[in-house]
């Protein structure tokens, strides 16, 4: 796990604009720029905390990983260029100041200004607890972990955006398609009763790359329920997420391992799934 120390107040933006750095995650998902890493230590799927060194709010103030490690370009004094990905990105002023990690996140010397620098991976789950707990997302949907709390392999799987973290917007989603998954029909209510009532994801069907600047939200034509497990395996292709006629063509293409006979209920069942699906 990596701090990446950067003081908005002076020397390089890597952001390009922080402020618009701070739209895009929120818009999007994700933001993506280049980042001085130090060699070695930032391989790919490295971990990274954002740490501001700015007079008003040092703390941190963001969360993602490496997706890129140092290019086969020379190393500059402090280190190499490689790719960051940031997953989660505070406002100016939102940071988790130093006193309330000094005191939650001990054993780091969380006032030492560095451009980069490692530390402990066992401070990972106090740092999400604290993102989490000091989160200033209103209403923010009980359902899913905030950004920066999945766990370093999931985050790959399921990105959110703020369509699908939309109260409001999930409601009227939830009002028009009910909350049976859009691909498989799973409901948590069939199959848990009363805990499992309303308890579904809301996916965002239209690709980040794809959101303009005037882009505008129908939460009827644009968002989807979907069961976890679909809504993971929609966001397993990057950028642009799998269709839910995509991923019904993949769940009736599939149903069988290589070396594995199916038994005869399995087949009906798979039967009966392609029927109700309606899939080819
Ligand atoms: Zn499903
Ligand atoms: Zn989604």
């Amino acid at each position: 796990m990596i701090l990446l120390g950067w003081n908005p107040d002076r020397g390089a933006d890597p952001f390009g604009g922080y402020r618009s750095a701070v739209d895009e995650v929120a818009a999007a998902g994700l933001f993506r720029c280049r980042w001085v890493l130090p060699p070695r230590q930032a391989t790919a799927g490295t971990e990274v905390w954002l740490f501001s060194q700015g007079g008003g709010d040092r703390g941190v103030l963001g969360h993602g990983r490496v997706v890129s490690s140092p290019d086969a370009q020379p190393a500059g004094p402090g280190g190499s260029p490689g790719f960051v990905e940031f997953d989660a990105l505070r406002p100016r002023g939102d940071s988790i100041l130093l006193d309330l990690l000094t005191l939650r996140v001990p054993g780091i010397a969380w006032g030492v200004n560095r451009p980069s620098r490692r530390i402990p991976a066992a401070a990972g789950p106090a740092l999400r607890t604290l993102w989490a707990e000091t989160s200033t997302l209103e209403e923010a949907d009980p359902l899913l972990p905030p950004p920066g709390t999945f766990p370093p392999g999931a985050l790959a799987q399921a990105r959110v955006n703020r369509y699908e973290r939309d109260p409001s917007a999930r409601r009227v989603c939830l009002g028009h398609h009910g909350t049976s998954c859009a691909v498989c029909g799973f409901s948590f209510e069939e199959a848990f009763g009363p805990p499992g009532r309303d308890f579904v994801h809301v996916h965002h069907l239209v690709p980040a790359t794809r959101l303009g600047a005037g882009y505008e939200l129908d939460p009827i034509a644009d968002l989807i329920p979907l069961c976890p497990n679909c809504h993971s395996m929609a966001h397993r292709r990057l950028p642009d997420p799998y269709s839910p006629a995509e991923l019904r063509a993949l769940r009736s293409a599939a149903g069988f391992l290589p070396g594995t006979a199916l038994s005869a209920e399995q087949l009906t069942a798979q039967a009966d799934a392609v029927r109700i699906l309606g899939a080819r």
